[in-house]
């Protein structure tokens, strides 16, 4: 069945601008408290490459945590399965920068899109490539097909000023040697990696590799092997919403990550990859009006993974 997604949108928008917005953004890093708080944009890619947009699709916004699916992508292609030996699967239950969990697993963070599990995937890069954020930018511009993609200095500076919680994450993990690199190193790639922009159109094309089983659809290239990439979908559909991410399948029933700065990537394999953009955010930290946005998306199309 096809469906006029362009409609579904706009009819989806109504529907959510009367419930009230009780979202709050985020402000705790400097930087992304400037943001207009009404922004909403939601864009769609069928798998057979059809565009379907509303709202502020086409404007750029720091995608922060959504990243980590793509460092996650980058060390796993090149590191097998070593890579679980430092970082696990489970959903961790815990908001996202927590460190209590971390003193009793004894440095191995519970999953990669906690900040913790991120920057150990972060340390992994910096030993694997020999110029990490160039090439992990270049990853990033072949899979958005987009070579204007690029870090924002100023989100990363931000972030650095006050990055006390992440620093203090490293730390640790250091001292249970699970950090092999400088700490100031990890945490220039991880700020770095977090303040990347794009747009929910660049957004949606970027994670089409993962609802096309592996393959870069645009250049046909394969990014990953379909067993990494069933495993990719499966971490974000239990660990993709923070400590909401039971929610998230319940309510919207697919995998996707979000970030602080508002962004949702969600996707359908075989089907479509849909990116949705509002910068308030509920307590979880996950976007007010993305969330609602694709629960009733799912609901009014009844295509869902279950
Ligand atoms: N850069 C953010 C932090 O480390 C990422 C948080 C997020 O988007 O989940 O706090």
């Amino acid at each position: 069945m096809s469906f006029d997604y362009n409609n579904i949108f706009k009819e989806i928008f109504l529907q959510i601008e009367q419930t009230q917005d009780r979202g709050k953004i985020a402000d705790y890093i400097p930087e992304l408290g400037g943001v207009d708080p009404n922004k909403f944009g939601v864009h769609l890619i069928s798998i057979d490459g059809r565009h379907y947009s509303f709202g502020d699709s086409d404007e750029l916004f720091s995608i922060q945590s959504i990243a980590k699916v793509l460092t996650l992508s980058l060390a796993y292609k090149l590191e097998n399965q070593k890579l679980w030996k430092r970082v696990g699967v489970e959903p961790s239950g815990n908001p996202f920068n927590s460190l209590v969990q971390l003193e009793y697993d004894e440095g191995v963070p519970r999953n990669p899109f906690i900040n913790a599990g991120a920057l150990v995937i972060s340390d992994m890069l910096i030993s694997l490539l020999e110029y990490p954020k160039q090439e992990f930018i270049e990853f990033v511009r072949k899979l958005s097909n987009n070579n204007k993609i690029d870090y924002c200095s100023r989100i990363a500076q931000s972030e650095k000023e006050v990055g006390y919680r992440n620093a203090a994450l490293v730390n640790l993990m250091k001292s249970f040697g699970n950090i092999d690199n400088e700490v100031d190193d990890v945490l220039d790639f991880y700020f770095n990696l977090c303040s990347i922009r794009m747009t929910n159109k660049d957004l949606a094309q970027t994670f089409m590799y993962l609802a096309n089983n592996g393959i870069e659809p645009i250049s046909g290239e394969r990014i990953l092997s379909l067993s990494k990439t069933k495993r990719i979908n499966a971490i974000m559909q239990t660990c993709g919403f923070y400590d909401e991410a039971g929610e998230f399948s319940f309510k919207v029933g697919l995998p996707g990550k979000s970030g602080v700065g508002g962004g949702i990537v969600a996707l359908l394999p075989n089907k479509y990859c849909i990116a949705t953009w509002s910068p308030k955010l509920n307590k979880k930290g996950n976007s007010f009006k993305g969330m609602k946005f694709l629960e009733l998306f799912t609901t009014k199309t009844e295509l869902s993974i279950f």
